[in-house]
């Protein structure tokens, strides 16, 4: 299928330029100047924006099932006396209608690229493969009373099976709160003869940062470091509690960070120290997390988030730039989660693109458009969403292997028993 998007202001290699794309199967073709040529459809941009799409580095999509079931506490009392327990009700079936629906939010608000962590991977990966989003998939999350020999083989099960084009595998430990040292010694050295990614929650509560001192006598950085985690290609959700050694020590092994200021602060976690972060080095991304503690899955809420809180704790507008905020949410992102030639808009990368409205009393005027994509427009207006060459979402129509009254209607029903 050949596209031809014409009329469009595009947002290629940090600035705005006024042109055409064309998307072949999978690809970005051509960016440029107007250009006559023959497409299997046209589509007239109308001068609205043309943007890689984001890359939601870090979710649990199927906790969408969750949304507003336990608000206004803190990470303690909200996982294990709430979200742990509603989810011991939840089936497999459950949990595919709860990532149906979270990937319908995703697309709807120009989402074309998730880190995906949560339990019934079947369920997950049919959902996934039938929508067509690509994803990087966590596992294996906890143990579960699995012994060495059977995580093994739960592992190779799924990594097998995972390496494609849309969908890969990362290992992905939940936290050091959650799994025993033996336990993460495990993932790291099956990571590390694989040859595999790992990722984790980490630093996320002041809390977690003080057990772990007490326990190790040393901090959430200094303990992956000690036990060989960073010496894996990794992926970090939160890191809210880190001082600047800690930072350097993230910096120095290469390791990603996925903040997700949103979750932060509506559990009471605190704000992560992204400035300091970017003056070390580090490859900044941003996520949502899930939708139990957001409650919405929303690069634009987040964006806006993350170009706004240090400058507000640090008393200073000019520490982090929009164009820097939409880097972390799309390229940074890509790289993250080892999805080459995706999260630009270039000849030769992948066609994961949306279309966003420009004509709207929010976004007019539109002088600078770059400044509007952080600070004015909202997910609400994405009105195309294409990944791999494939629209998923154009105008309130979705396009991702299940009914989208069919998606609500189910899940509806879902919360409603297990609550
Ligand atoms: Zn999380």
């Amino acid at each position: 299928m050949k596209f031809h998007f014409f009329n469009a202001n595009i947002l290629t290699s940090g600035e705005i330029v006024s042109g055409d794309v064309v998307v072949e199967n999978d690809l970005i073709t051509y960016v440029g100047k107007h250009i006559d040529i023959s497409a299997d459809r046209k589509i007239d941009v109308e001068g609205n924006l043309l943007m890689p799409g984001f890359v939601n580095a870090h979710s649990h999509s199927p906790m969408t099932l969750l949304r507003g079931v336990a608000d206004d506490m803190n990470l303690k009392e909200w996982l294990f006396d709430n979200i742990f327990l509603a989810e011991q009700k939840l089936t497999p079936k459950d949990v595919y209608w709860g990532e149906m629906l979270g990937i319908a939010e995703q697309v709807r608000a120009g989402i074309t690229s998730i880190e995906e962590c949560y339990f019934y991977y079947d369920e997950i990966i049919n959902a996934l493969k039938k929508s067509g989003i690509r994803c990087r998939l966590g596992l294996p999350s906890t143990f579960n009373d699995m012994k060495d020999k059977e995580m093994k083989a739960f592992l190779d099960n799924y990594v097998e099976a995972l390496d494609g084009e849309l969908i890969k595998p990362v290992i992905y430990a939940h936290s050091i709160y959650t799994l025993s040292e033996e336990e993460l010694s495990i993932l790291v050295d099956y990571s590390a003869k694989h040859k595999l990614p790992m990722s984790m929650h980490l630093a996320e509560t002041l809390k977690e940062v003080g057990d772990c001192t007490v326990k190790n006598d040393c901090t959430p950085p200094e303990f992956l470091e000690k036990i060989g985690f960073l010496d894996r290609p990794s992926t970090l959700y939160h890191c809210v509690h880190m001082d600047k050694d800690d930072i350097r020590i993230l910096a120095d092994y290469g390791a990603n960070v996925v903040t997700c200021p949103s979750s932060n602060l509506k559990l009471g976690s605190g704000i992560a120290p992204i400035y300091s972060m970017k003056e070390q080095g580090v490859n900044i991304c941003i996520g949502t997390d899930g939708p139990a503690s957001n409650n919405r899955l929303d690069m634009f809420k987040e964006m806006f988030l993350v170009a706004t809180l240090n400058k507000a704790t640090l008393y200073d507008a000019s520490i982090i730039s929009a164009i820097e905020v939409i880097d972390m949410a799309t390229k940074n992102g890509a790289k993250a989660l080892g999805f080459d030639n995706c999260g630009e808009i270039k000849e030769g990368f992948k066609a994961d693109l949306i279309l966003v409205n420009l004509k709207t009393p929010h976004s007019i005027p539109n002088n600078n458009i770059i400044s509007n994509i952080v600070y004015s427009l909202s997910s609400q207006d994405v009105y195309l969403t294409m990944v791999n060459g494939k629209i998923l979402y154009e105008n309130g129509n979705f396009n991702i292997g299940e009914d989208i009254e069919a998606i609500y209607e189910k899940c509806q029903k879902i919360t409603k028993r297990i609550l």
